[in-house]
C-alpha cells in the first residue's frame, strides 16, 4: 500500500519565520522600523500558558518588539478592554493579540471588537473577516494561513477547480479556509455537525481540510485516494498503553485517523508537527504586514 507524502510542518515553519526574521532586519534597517507584538494573556490555563510563551519567544527570535502582558483569571472587562485600547495607541506595537479562550465571565467578541483592525493579527476582528469574506486585503487568521502556505507547497499552482471540503465552521478555523480556498478557486463545501452522510461529503475532496476537535474522527474510507488532507485538529487524548494511561499521561493526536489515513491520502499533515507550527510562523508574519501596512511601507 502506497504512503502519503508527509506535509512536514517544521521546515516550512522555520523557512517563513527565517525569511520574517530577514524581512525585520531590513526594515530595521531602511526605515527604522522595528514591528511589534503585544501578547495579552489572561488567566492560567496551562494551553495557553506554553501558546503565549512561544510567540513571545519566536517574535523575539525574530528580531521583533515582543511584550506579553499576563492579567489574573479575575481581570474585568473594563481593565482588559483599557489594555486594549493603551495598546491600539501605542506606536511601537503593530499587532496585538489577546489569548483565547478567555477565562468564564469575559465577552469575547467584545475584547475582540475593542481592537484596532489594523493591529488584530489574529484576523478575527469582523473588519477583517468582512475584508477576507470579499477578497479585499486583510489580517488573515494565523491557523487558515499556515493551512494555505501548506497547500500551495503541496499543490503548487494546481489548486484551481479542485473540489475541497472543510469540515468545521469556526470563526477561527473553518469559515476563514473556506474563504482562502474559494479565493484560490477551489469548490468549495463547509461541513458541520448537522451536515447529512458526512463521510460521503468528504470522500469528494480532492482537498480534506479537518478543523473538528474530535480525536480521529475522519477515517480512512471517508478519504478519497490520493486527496490532500489537512489536519487542523489538536486533541489531548489519554495513550492507548494501559500504563501509560494509568499514570494519567496524555498524547496530542488530531482529527484525523492519521495512520489509516495515509494508507489513502496522497498527502498529510501530521499531528504534532503539521499546521500547528505553521500558526506562530504566521502569526510573526501577520506582525511584519501589519507593520508595514501602519507605516505605509510595500
Ligand atoms: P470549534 O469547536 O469552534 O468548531 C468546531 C467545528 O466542528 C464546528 O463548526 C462544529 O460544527 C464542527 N463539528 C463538531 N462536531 C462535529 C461532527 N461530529 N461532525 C461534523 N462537524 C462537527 O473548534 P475550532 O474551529 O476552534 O478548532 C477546531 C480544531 O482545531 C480543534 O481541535 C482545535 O484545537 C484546533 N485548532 C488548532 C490550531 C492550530 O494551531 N493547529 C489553532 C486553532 C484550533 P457546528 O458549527 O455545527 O457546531
Amino acid at each position: 500500500m502506497s504512503q502519503a507524502r508527509i506535509i512536514d510542518g517544521k521546515p516550512l515553519s522555520e523557512r517563513l519565520q527565517a525569511e520574517v526574521a530577514a524581512e525585520v532586519a531590513q526594515l530595521k534597517a531602511k526605515h527604522g522600523l522595528t514591528p511589534g507584538l503585544a501578547v495579552v494573556l489572561v488567566g492560567e490555563d496551562p494551553a495557553s500558558q506554553i501558546y503565549v510563551r512561544s510567540k513571545g519567544e519566536k517574535s523575539k527570535a525574530a528580531g521583533m518588539h515582543s511584550v506579553t502582558h499576563i492579567l489574573p483569571a479575575d481581570t474585568t472587562m473594563e481593565t482588559l478592554i483599557g489594555l486594549v485600547e493603551a495598546l491600539n495607541v501605542d506606536p511601537t506595537i503593530h499587532g496585538i493579540l489577546v489569548q483565547l479562550p478567555l477565562p468564564k465571565g469575559l465577552d469575547e467578541k467584545e475584547v475582540i471588537t475593542a481592537i484596532n483592525p489594523d493591529k488584530d493579527v489574529d484576523g478575527l476582528h469582523v473588519i477583517n473577516a468582512g475584508r477576507l469574506s470579499q477578497g479585499l486585503p486583510s489580517l488573515v487568521p494565523c491557523t487558515p494561513l499556515g493551512s494555505m502556505i501548506m497547500l500551495r507547497e503541496t499543490l503548487g499552482d494546481t489548486l484551481a477547480g479542485k473540489r475541497a471540503v472543510v469540515v468545521g465552521r469556526s470563526v477561527l478555523v473553518g469559515r476563514p479556509i473556506a474563504q482562502l480556498l474559494l479565493q484560490a478557486d477551489c469548490t468549495v463545501t463547509i461541513a458541520h455537525s448537522r451536515t447529512v452522510d458526512l463521510p460521503a461529503v468528504c470522500r469528494e475532496a480532492d482537498i480534506l481540510v479537518a478543523a473538528v476537535g474530535r480525536p480521529q474522527m475522519i477515517k480512512a474510507d471517508w478519504v478519497k485516494p490520493g486527496a490532500t488532507v489537512i489536519d487542523v485538529g489538536i486533541n489531548r487524548v489519554p495513550f492507548s498503553d494501559p500504563v501509560k494511561a494509568a499514570a494519567g499521561k496524555t498524547k496530542v493526536v488530531g482529527d484525523v485517523a492519521y495512520k489509516a489515513v495515509s494508507e489513502v491520502a496522497g498527502a498529510i499533515t501530521p499531528v504534532p508537527g503539521g499546521v500547528g507550527l505553521m500558526t506562530v510562523a504566521c502569526l510573526l508574519q501577520n506582525t511584519l504586514t501589519a507593520a508595514k501596512r501602519i507605516a505605509g511601507i510595500g
